[in-house]
Formats: C-alpha cells, structure tokens, sequence
C-alpha cells in the first residue's frame, strides 16, 4: 500500500496552560496559524498533521473532526484503532474519556457509544446487531480484565485464522448507550480499588477499551464484524535516569519499550514499503494488529501542552506524531 493509501491519520491537540504552570511562570511556547488548522509552530518550528486543535478547541469538535468518521467504518465492518498519546497531564484522559455525564465535557468515548447506537436506530430493520465490551489495561506488560478483577495477568493467544486476541478477557453484551457507561464506570472503579494512587498508575499503563459490533442482515444472513479499540496510552514523560529506581524503573523501562514498539509499527504501517511490521514487540502492539494498518482505520491523537514548562517533551511528542506520516 502507497504512504498515501495509508488508514492513518495523525492530529494534535493543545491543552490550554494550567494553574500550576501558570503559577510558575510558564508562558504559552505554540502558536496557530489562524488561516488554517493543519499546523502549529513551537518556538519556530513548524509541525503538520492532519488537524491541529488548539486550547480553544471544544470536545464536541475534536469528536467531529477527529474521531466521528470511524463509527460509520465500524458499522461498515471495519476495524479501527484510536489512540491518545502524550506526556501524563497533557489531556489524554480528557480527550478520550471527558467528564462523562456532563454538559458538553464528554470525550470521544461516550461520544462514539452514544452515535453507535444512535445509527443503529435509523438503520435498516432487517440488520441485527450484537455489540460487546472490553476494558483491561496493560500493566508491566500484563493485562489485567478491568471488569473482573481476579484475571490479572491474561495472554494473548491467536484465532483460527491467526487473529491475536485477549483469551478470557470478559466480554459484555450491552443494549443501551447507559449500560455502557455503567461499564466503564465500573472498570475505573475497579483500577481504582487495585491502585494506591490512580493518577500514578494510570499514567504508567495502557487502558482499553474494545467495542465489538457485529451485524447480521436476517434477509440475506450477510454478517459483518467491526472492532474498535479506544487506547489511552501510558505518559510518555521521559523518567529522569539517575532519580528512578525499583519498580519507577521498571515501569519507566517497560512504558518506553512498550511505546517504541508502537512508533515502529505505526511508522513501519506508514511507509508502506516495509514487508515486516514488527507487531510482535509488545503485548498492545499484538493485540491491535488486525486493527492497526491493512483495511483498518486507525488515528492518533497526539496531546500536548503548550507550555515552555513543558516545550522538550511536547517536541518529542510531536516527533512521535511524525513518524506516522
Ligand atoms: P492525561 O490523561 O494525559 O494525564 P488529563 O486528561 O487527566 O491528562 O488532563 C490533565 C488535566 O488537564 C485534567 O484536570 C483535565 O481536566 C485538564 N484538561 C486536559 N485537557 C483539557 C482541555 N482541552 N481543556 C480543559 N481542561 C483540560
Ligand atoms: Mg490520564
């Protein structure tokens, strides 16, 4: 498949300053070209993607623009992939998750539910549909069920047509945006009681979210099946070598391992002439590969901050939304 072919898509989005930087004195280092809104300069230096956002850039929008389209992919029996990626506090959580249940707050998941289901409802009568959830995370490269908390340590196997999955990760059937919401509030719940602090930990493990549709028109029995995984990914803060050690180290080591190993396959997907896409480096590479690259949909949303603060590692961020390209 040509560069140009490629199901990937990369967009940025910019967190406005917070307190603390504020506080500190931190200034704004990025600016937006206001005639279009593809780029962003960080002290002088031009990056472009596919859509950039800036601090002003309301949930609903970053929903419609970069996360909208895939749903009709899914419901056309597509695979897809969205991920969040950046340093931790850069907004990851809040694109993909939002305050559920609020004014307008709600991120792309809720969003996504919510159209799903809302498509379901105008299609044609003679489509059935089945749709099932998953939540686990991947902790020290272990995945853990977040909807039933005795499986802590699961494996990956392969299908009979050699497609990578989470063996007896739970799977629920739900009917209804609200019993939805209900499971991921019962899956954060969940992270919450196995963790002494939950901002740490989730800022040191990839959380998933898998929502699988299958269809069947009950005229003709054609059967269609779409999965999309939503991953907020680990931070992707450097740990300073010399202050970590034990198990920050380990973690450190592991998250790094884990997100080069996605860099590789994403730009490997990317350039288009590589005959080997190294998915087997890691368990969330794994798990994505039918997701990832071929017929599937897959968009990155790098997260960023824009504070000076903050100006090294949102350029290592950005450079990592590079390679995609
Ligand atoms: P991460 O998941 O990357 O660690 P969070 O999503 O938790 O980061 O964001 C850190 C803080 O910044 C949260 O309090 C969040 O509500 C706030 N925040 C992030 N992005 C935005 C945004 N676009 N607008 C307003 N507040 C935001
Ligand atoms: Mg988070």
């Amino acid at each position: 498949m040509a560069a140009d072919e490629c199901n990937i898509r990369v967009v940025a989005r910019f967190r406005p300053l917070n307190e603390s930087e504020e506080r500190a004195g931190s200034k704004s280092v990025v600016k937006f070209p206001t005639d279009q809104d593809e780029t962003v300069l960080i002290t002088g230096k031009v990056y472009i993607f596919d859509k950039v956002f800036p601090p002003a850039a309301t949930q609903e929008k970053v929903y419609n623009e970069a996360a909208k389209e895939i749903v009709k992919d899914v419901l056309s029996g597509y695979n897809g992939t969205i991920f969040a990626y950046g340093q931790t506090s850069s907004g990851k959580t809040h694109t993909m998750e939002g305050v559920m249940g609020s004014d307008g707050q709600q991120g792309i998941i809720p969003r996504i539910v919510q159209d799903i289901f809302n498509h379901i409802y105008t299609l044609d009568a003679n489509l059935q549909f089945q749709i099932k959830i998953s939540y686990f995370e991947i902790y020290l490269d272990k995945i853990r069920d977040l909807l039933d908390v005795s499986k802590t340590n699961l494996a990956v196997h392969e299908d009979k047509n050699r497609v990578p999955y989470v063996k007896g990760v739970t799977e629920r059937f739900v009917s209804s945006p609200d019993e939805v919401f209900e499971i991921m509030d019962e899956g954060k719940n969940n992270r919450h009681i196995a963790v002494t602090n939950m901002n740490e930990h989730s800022s040191r493990s990839h959380s998933v979210f898998l929502i699988h549709v299958k269809q069947e028109n009950v005229e003709n029995e054609k059967k269609l099946t779409g999965k999309l995984y939503l991953v907020d990914l680990a931070g992707s803060e450097k740990v300073s070598k010399t202050g970590a050690e034990g198990q920050v180290l380990d973690e450190a080591k592991n998250i790094n391992k884990s997100l080069s190993a996605l860099g590789n396959v994403i730009s490997a997907l990317a350039d288009g002439t590589k005959s080997h896409v190294p998915y087997r480096d890691s368990k969330l590479t794994r798990i994505l590969q039918e997701s990832l690259g071929g017929n599937a949909r897959t968009t990155i949303i790098i997260c960023c901050s824009p504070a000076s603060y903050n100006e090294s590692e949102t350029k290592s961020t950005l450079e990592f939304g590079k390679r995609a390209k």
